[in-house]
């Protein structure tokens, strides 16, 4: 019987081994099919991205702005776009055309004296003239200028017979004035990317009462996005009402509300800031945008992420 045991159990080892081998070479095969999955996941997902970014660079032809490269890359540094940045300006003047002066984010006399030096005669490159002869020289920075002047020029393509004038560009001196004009060190019209327009044969003032019954002003709210400019204070981010004092406040809220005041800030992000894109589709505050966007840190602060 010894022998005949021996036998039983010899074969029932080799059976155990058999079985061993055979589930290792299993447990092998899947370990390599999970790696080769996982590779062509991440493969595929590259290939995504990849493809997403070329259809936006595709369809602004303008220069990609660091918005795009912030959203792809949502947890490096954002890239600033340092031009030429006068000294005495706040941590968001290192943005260029999307930077903010606000009663928040202030600068001083010598980042506006320098920025003064930096733009472009309006009337004198352009022929764009300037509604009140009191705000002199209408001046922009270039690249603004170029657009100022495509927008404008479309106006009047589009609105026969109707000119649309500036009615103050970059002013040196702001004015203490409550909820309809920023003080000194305060005001977006010192970024130099800013200009009040007017089509003065619907009137000679920038009317709060009946702006909305103007067709410049409507037409400007509709178009001026597609030429990279926004509505900087549109009536939804005013804030409080208007006899109440300015508050500028954590969320966004500007404290303006001024439908004629347009400011440049390139394609891409102005079409973002008109869509709402960072606003549920409603439009945008620049403020609320760059905070979305991860440039700005504590809007009432006026603090940058990037500092
Ligand atoms: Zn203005």
């Amino acid at each position: 019987m010894k022998p005949a045991n021996d036998v039983k159990n010899r074969v029932h080892h080799s059976r155990q081994k058999s079985i061993i081998i055979i589930l290792s070479c299993l447990l092998m095969i899947v370990v390599i099919l999970i790696i080769i999955f996982l590779a062509a996941y991440s493969n595929t997902k590259n290939e995504g991205s990849a493809s997403s970014e070329s259809k936006d660079n595709v369809s602004e032809q303008e220069d990609v702005t660091p918005v795009e490269q912030k959203e792809e890359t949502n947890s490096t540094q954002p890239e600033i776009v340092v031009g030429n940045v006068p000294v005495g300006g706040n941590c968001s003047t290192a943005l260029g055309k999307l930077m903010v002066i606000n009663a928040n984010y202030n600068v001083d006399n010598t980042f506006i004296a320098n920025r003064r030096n930096q733009l472009v005669d309006l009337a004198a490159m352009y022929g764009i003239e300037e509604a009140n002869s009191w705000n002199g020289i209408p001046m922009l920075d270039a690249e603004a200028a170029k657009h100022l002047h495509e927008m404008l020029s479309a106006y009047t393509t589009e609105n026969p017979g109707h000119v649309m004038r500036t009615m103050s560009c970059f002013r040196s001196i702001g004015t203490s004035c409550g909820r309809l004009c920023a003080a000194t060190g305060t005001s977006d019209h010192h970024t130099g990317y800013t200009c009040d327009l007017i089509d003065t044969s619907y009137g000679n003032t920038l009317d709060t009462e009946y702006y909305n019954s103007h067709p410049d002003w409507q037409w400007l709210k509709a178009n001026s996005y597609k030429y990279g400019f926004i509505d900087r204070y549109p009536v939804e981010w005013a804030g409080s009402s208007m006899d109440e004092p300015l508050n500028v406040d954590e969320n966004g809220t500007t404290g303006y509300y001024e439908t004629w005041h347009y400011r440049y800030v390139g394609v891409p992000v102005a079409t973002e800031i008109a869509m709402g894109k960072y606003n549920n589709g409603d439009y945008d505050s620049l403020e609320h945008y760059l905070k979305a966007i991860g440039y700005l840190d504590d809007l009432k602060k006026g603090t940058c992420k990037f500092e």
